[in-house]
């Protein structure tokens, strides 16, 4: 019948588009993987500048401290000694250099800060990025390359027996067939399960249901088709809801 023929149809047709976007999860999936490895490696150099930045930290302060000291020396010795007036001076003198020296270091204190904020707020984007490319590669369904080869190959041969079915439909059948797979996604058939359309859960009226129980003497052509009033799909009883 040709209800029956339509129902195989729709059955290798949702086949064809539930493979199809197999593969195109899969390409996905291997593009999340290659972003990931791309995050992680700028996580490595964002983690390495910022041990960079730690030493740096170090050895500025341990300069300071021992700067700060050395101000500190000479300026109790300025205070205290008796001393002439040259020594005073070469002093004082020494004392500016040291302090002109400690504002610079810390100046360099100050950048080295900044910059590793800079690096600590990159690092922790970073972080965030892998984190949720992670959650999204999780929450496709992986496939492997040999079962990847074998849909992709397996979908020519189930485009042609697609193709081939489709061109020994009546040609009404056909053109509703195909705009209602359009508007349906590939589904333009719904199953009638306990007189209610399956697709649009609205109960089928008695007229619906007689016609559908009684296909004994079909012509198989379009006229034969019983659509449901509600969604406008084509109904399908199973063999044994029409006896
Ligand atoms: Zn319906």
């Amino acid at each position: 019948m040709l209800i029956d023929k339509l129902w195989e149809l729709q059955e290798l047709q949702l086949d064809y588009r539930r493979k199809e976007r197999l593969l195109e999860e899969s390409n996905l999936s291997s593009l999340l993987s290659h972003k990931i490895d791309e995050t992680e490696q700028q996580l490595a150099g964002l983690r390495e500048q910022l041990e960079t930045f730690r030493a740096d930290e170090v050895r500025i302060g341990e300069k300071l401290d021992d700067l700060s000291a050395k101000v500190h020396e000479a300026g109790a010795k300025l205070g205290k000694e008796e001393m002439s007036e040259d020594k005073v001076q070469k002093l004082e003198e020494k004392m500016k250099k040291l302090t002109l020296e400690k504002e610079k270091v810390e100046d360099a204190q100050g950048r080295n800060f900044h910059d590793r904020q800079d690096v600590e707020d990159q690092t922790r984007a970073s972080e965030l990025l892998a984190e949720k490319l992670r959650k999204e590669l999780e929450s496709i369904p992986q496939l492997n390359a040999t079962s990847r080869a074998a849909v992709k190959k397996s979908l020519p041969t189930l485009r042609k027996e697609i193709e081939n079915r489709k061109a020994k439909l009546p040609l009404k059948a056909k053109l509703i067939f195909e705009s209602l797979s359009e508007k349906f996604s590939g589904a333009p058939v719904a199953r009638v399960a306990s007189s209610t359309c399956d697709y649009c859960h609205v109960r089928l009226p008695q007229k619906t249901l007689f016609s559908l129980r009684n296909v004994e003497g079909r012509s198989g052509d379009a006229e034969e088709l019983i659509r449901c009033e509600i969604c406008g799909k084509i109904l399908y009883a199973g063999i044994k809801d029409r006896e």
